[in-house]
């Protein structure tokens, strides 16, 4: 099917299309500086790579000599945001807890439901169910974060 498509392509086409967008072209891939097959794409700027001319990072690849610095600055950058959603679980734990604790005060303090259903026990059970769900939230959040 590939082949087929390629054959109304004269060969001097194809150092056109292999420096073409890389993302809409990942068959066609190119190393930027050897011009053989890639292995990947620079994280940094988006060149494709080579082995040789790649250096491999836990979370990606860089140009070898030329933006390692500037991935590795990139990767700690996405690790910086998931830490921050770590912290973003504690903060909506908090006020989950915060939340229902409110919601528990506003039954206790009013007399419980001594009087039947009155407008503080209903604010009082949505703001416990908020909470619940603040902290169910918080969770999956944390999780998440972890993954
Ligand atoms: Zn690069």
């Amino acid at each position: 099917m590939t082949e087929n498509c390629r054959s109304g392509f004269t060969p001097r086409f194809r150092p056109a299309l292999a420096s073409g967008p890389w993302k809409h072209q990942p068959r066609e891939m190119k190393c930027f500086y050897s011009g053989t097959d890639a292995v990947g794409i620079c994280k940094s700027c988006g060149r494709g790579l080579a082995l040789p001319f790649a250096t491999e990072f836990p979370k990606g690849l860089a140009c070898a000599n030329r933006c390692e610095a500037d991935v590795e600055r990139l990767i700690r950058a996405g690790e910086a945001v998931s830490a921050g959603s770590g912290s973003s679980a504690i903060n909506t734990a908090v006020s989950g807890v915060f939340s229902a604790l409110a919601g528990g005060g506003f039954i206790y303090f009013t007399g419980g439901f001594i009087e039947g259903l009155s407008l503080t026990n209903f604010m009082g059970c949505a703001f416990i169910l908020f909470g619940l769900y603040s902290v169910t939230r918080a969770l999956w959040l944390w999780r998440s974060a972890r993954a």
